[in-house]
């Protein structure tokens, strides 16, 4: 089996730590087997970087008052009252504990354990866990696990303790894991106890010039204190510690990816006096605005050097990128070399294709002869541009991910450029690098404007280049929000703002988040089509607004009388979509009903306005990246964000937000700071599971940025990272769990 990244080195087993030690040989196969099916923990690390969600103090009670139903839940209380009686349907007793916090109380119950009353005794105080249910109007807990504190202080009998030692140990925060209904919180501590008791010293990841001055704790001390902190400044410390590790590992496995690219070689590529570029610009029927060309410099000159380029170019929708990596293709396409450019979606693939085509016009079409190859070709056909391929006829390539699949062969790949990297991880990427015979330059292009520490992680071993400038000539994009919760009459005032732009020979999109409207009885879906959560809503329970549900709808709006109105999602064939993509762009449809399938690079200049209908279900980049549809040519664009989110939600603000700015950076770090962190760094991107734990991209920025320095500083100093065999190790491990991960997915 091939190994995405670098090969041989991750086939070495590296070097066994006890961290790598499988949980079944520390607390027995019982308890592992219980811990890997109930959270996925395998090894020692796996436990050790499960850490407290919070910690709840003996002395405070959690509030019962404010339980959320349906929950498994831990809470601290104290036993109140506890009652036996034997059943009267079926042989047996049952234990009734009614325990409580002072805010509300609950009952707990047992069956069969009559026993339990000689330990839950009234005043008796501790942690208890177990989902929570409602029996007849009360709240109780059935059988539920729990851990008594006073345990300890049994045998010398109530008060007989020492008050510095009582008041020590009701100060001492206890960790609230993350559990499950088969894993409670106290089993994650208690096997965490029994794991840092016999644990060696650890190895510390960061260099101790690194640590000095920062505050930062040895490893293995931050972990005991993370775990058992008796004050909550020490798990305060522990955690910033643990952070900055993970920030440090990651910048300086970045980094290091970056100097190793680098030092590869790669076929530079020159563009010639007289080659395609240079008839290409001077065919080129508008001028290239200013950071298009700054861009164009800094790629041309990344393409001639002998070291592969990595850069990441980041603009607005329409800001012309697709046309900056155009021209990288055309310059290397001088001496034969191909470019592949690797596609999203099948639409899109066929999308940049078309426009590729009709930009390049017919002479430099026939010389190059772009190709398209994505999944759903037919089989002749794709026999045919693989041959093309293979044989270097081709000298674009245009495609999906079906682009990495291992029947795809290239004579001379020099250019792989990847449209909407969010949507790639870094292994696919690597994949495509791989099939050059030398490793290609890499162009990355991207229309969701990245903050610059998300930029730091995600893409850390990219370089970056930015186009703020947008073509000129463009008129823009005027956005608004149509409450219909204040106006519910508005909406018919949208279908007449279409009909009249239409009038005008203009085409409109409008975009609903659901396919189709859930069948009777049953609830909206929790996401949208492209899987996005719903977010907290405003909206009511109504249904959200559906493609198949609307499109017969405004077939009948005598607003839109006599228009061609189609419509367009996911779930429709791959042939299906494009025909419809294709006689939308050609003018034939007037009304475009899709989800958000129409979201990246969909270019029909000709469109002028977008109504996003229950628009608060959609994210705040995606709605920049929906309405920047619009707008695209000499006509000014209008975005209506139709919502039926209250005012002063966050569902409504969010969409406020998006209509006030135009300045993707801004919505982008607005973003940034309401989604989580799943979603920015995708699970590819993140580099295996056990990479970021506490670490926040949203949060953190400056403890990046400072890990980053650091990274950066012991790379450039002599003997670079090696001259740290901690943290190399710690690397190599890294570097073996994603590579592991990527294997696992295979
Ligand atoms: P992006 O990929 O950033 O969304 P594109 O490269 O697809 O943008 O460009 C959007 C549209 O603008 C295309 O129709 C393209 O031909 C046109 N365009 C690109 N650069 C310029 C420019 N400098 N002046 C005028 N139009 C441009
Ligand atoms: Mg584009």
């Amino acid at each position: 089996m091939r190994v995405p990244v670098g090969g041989a080195r991750y086939a070495r087993r590296v070097t066994t730590s006890p961290l790598d030690q499988p949980l079944a040989a520390v607390l027995g196969e019982r308890t592992a087997k219980a811990f890997s099916r109930g959270l996925g923990l395998e090894t020692v690390a796996d436990l050790l970087g499960h850490y407290p969600r919070r910690y709840a103090k003996r002395g405070e009670l959690t509030e019962l008052g404010a339980l959320p139903p349906d929950e498994n839940i831990t809470l601290v209380a104290e036993v109140l009252q506890v009652q036996e009686r034997s059943m009267r349907a079926r042989r047996g007793s049952l234990l009734e504990v009614l325990i409580g916090d002072g805010t509300g109380t609950i009952s707990l119950t047992f069956f069969n354990q009559s026993w339990r009353a000689k330990e839950l005794r009234p005043g008796a105080r501790g942690i208890f866990a177990g989902k929570l249910g409602e029996y007849r109007g009360m709240m109780q807990l059935a059988h539920p696990d729990y851990e008594l504190f006073d345990r300890e202080g049994d045998d010398d009998g109530e008060g007989g303790r020492d008050p510095e030692a009582a008041k020590r140990w009701a100060e001492q925060p206890i960790p609230i894991y993350p559990a499950t209904s088969t894993v409670a919180s106290w089993q994650l501590q208690r096997a965490v106890a029994v794991v840092l008791d016999g644990l060696p010293d650890l190895p510390d990841p960061i260099p101790a010039i690194v640590r000095e001055g920062r505050k930062l704790h040895p490893y293995h001390r931050a972990l005991e204190l993370i775990h058992r902190p008796t004050t909550e400044q020490d798990a305060h410390v522990a955690r910033h510690t643990l952070k900055f590790q993970e920030a440090l590992l990651l910048q300086a496995a970045l980094l290091q990816r970056r100097e190793q690219q680098r030092a590869s070689t790669a076929y530079a590529r020159r563009a010639k006096p007289g080659g395609p570029l240079e008839r290409f610009d001077a065919a080129l029927p508008f001028q290239l605005t200013g950071d298009q060309r700054a861009v164009g410099e800094t790629i041309s000159a990344g393409l001639a050097r002998e070291s592969p380029m990595n850069l990441l170019v980041q603009g607005e929708v329409g800001s012309g990128k697709t046309l900056v990596a155009l021209r990288a293709m055309l310059a290397v396409a001088e001496d034969g070399g191909q470019s592949a450019l690797l596609a999203p979606t099948e639409v899109l693939a066929a999308q940049h294709l078309r426009s590729i085509e009709r930009t390049l016009g017919p002479e430099l079409v026939a010389e190059l002869k772009p190709v398209l190859l994505t999944g759903q070709l037919p089989v002749a056909e794709r026999r045919k541009a693989l041959l093309a391929i293979v044989s270097g006829q081709s000298r674009i390539v245009v495609g999906t991910h079906a682009l990495l699949g291992d029947k795809v062969e290239f004579t001379d790949l020099g250019l792989v450029v990847v449209d909407e990297q969010h949507r790639f991880g870094v292994e696919q990427r690597e994949t495509l690098r791989a099939k050059g015979a030398t490793p290609p330059h890499v162009i990355v292009l991207t229309a969701t404007p990245i903050p610059r520490t998300v930029a730091m992680t995600v893409f850390g071993d990219l370089d970056v280049a930015t186009i703020r400038e947008l073509p000129a000539g463009r008129a823009g994009i005027t956005s608004h929000v149509v409450p219909l919760v204040d106006h519910p009459q508005w909406i018919a005032r949208v279908w007449e703002r279409m009909g009249e732009e239409l009038a005008q020979g203009r085409q409109v999109f409008v975009v609903c988040p659901a396919i189709e409207e859930p069948a009777e009885g049953k609830k909206a879906p929790k996401v949208t089509e492209d899987g996005a959560p719903l977010e907290d809503g405003g909206s009511s329970d109504a249904p959200l607004a559906a493609v198949e549900t609307l499109l017969p709808q405004l077939r009948e709006q005598p607003a839109l009388a006599g228009r061609r109105i189609e419509a367009l999602h996911g779930r429709m064939k791959g042939e299906e979509k494009d025909a419809i993509m294709r006689a939308f762009a050609a003018g034939g449809i007037d009304v475009l009903v899709a989800t958000t399938v129409i979201e990246v690079g969909v270019d029909v200049p000709n469109a002028s306005v977008m109504a996003v209908l229950d628009a608060e279900r959609f994210g705040v980049s995606q709605l920049h990246q929906l309405r920047g549809r619009v707008g695209r040519g000499g006509v000014p664009g209008l975005c209506l964000l139709v919502t039926r989110a209250e005012e002063g939600s966050l569902a409504r603000e969010r969409v406020e937000a998006v209509a006030a700015t135009l300045d993707g950076f801004e919505l982008a770090q607005a973003d940034l700071e309401l989604r989580q962190e799943g979603d920015v760094l995708g699970s590819n991107q993140s580099g295996g599971r056990s990479s970021l734990r506490i670490l926040r991209v949203a949060r953190d920025g400056a403890l990046i940025a400072q890990a980053r320095a650091s990274a950066e500083q012991l790379i450039a100093a002599p003997g670079g990272i090696a001259a740290h065999p901690e943290l190399a190790a710690a690397l190599e491990r890294r570097l073996d769990e994603s590579a592991k991960a990527y294997l696992d997915k295979g």
